[in-house]
């Protein structure tokens, strides 16, 4: 649980539990979402390209 309330990445939830990774914030139930999803599964996809995202957005920032 943290202090504040952020808006996950991912899913574009409010939540005060989530994860800091690669500057951005993904909250628990989207993190034990992308370690448990078989790649077959839509959402698999979808998180992948999220998570592309993510690292492009930060090698421009962080260069
Ligand atoms: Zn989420």
């Amino acid at each position: 649980m943290n202090q504040r309330s952020i808006t996950c990445y991912m899913c574009k939830k409010n939540t005060s539990d989530y994860i800091n990774i690669l500057n951005e914030y993904i909250c628990d139930e989207c993190e034990s979402d992308i370690s448990t999803l078989q790649s077959e599964d839509i959402k698999y996809a979808y998180y992948n390209i999220m998570l592309k995202e993510m690292w492009h957005k930060f090698l421009i920032a962080y260069p």
